[in-house]
């Protein structure tokens, strides 16, 4: 998938690193790369720290119980309204966990 090269290479996954607990995150809006962390309306970058912020509540003690990874997301959408997750990790099974856990968090 070619979003997995644009979005979590080692630059990537350090900031994700950097904003929290080792749970790498990233988010594309319109089809454009956003940084929360760089957007200038309080309001989205609020909404875009809560989504943050919730998933690596749910999340930040999972790892990959075979390989040691954390898990890895993609929040895009066509505009910050629509945002969809998805989860990217080093294996199905992660990946399942992952989703299972948001699932679980979400009713
Ligand atoms: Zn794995």
């Amino acid at each position: 998938m070619v979003v997995l090269n644009s979005f979590f290479n080692a630059e990537n996954r350090k900031r994700g690193e950097t904003m929290g607990k080792g749970v790498a995150f990233a988010f594309e809006i319109g089809g454009r790369e956003i940084d929360p962390a760089q957007v200038e309306d309080q309001e989205e970058a609020a909404l875009l720290q809560d989504i943050v912020e919730s998933v690596v509540d749910k999340t930040e003690l999972l790892q990959c119980s075979e390989h040691g990874e954390p898990p890895r997301f993609l929040c895009s959408g066509e505009n910050i309204n629509e945002l969809s997750l998805e989860v990217f990790g080093c294996c199905e099974s992660l990946i399942r966990e992952v989703e299972e856990l948001l699932n679980e968090a979400a009713k």
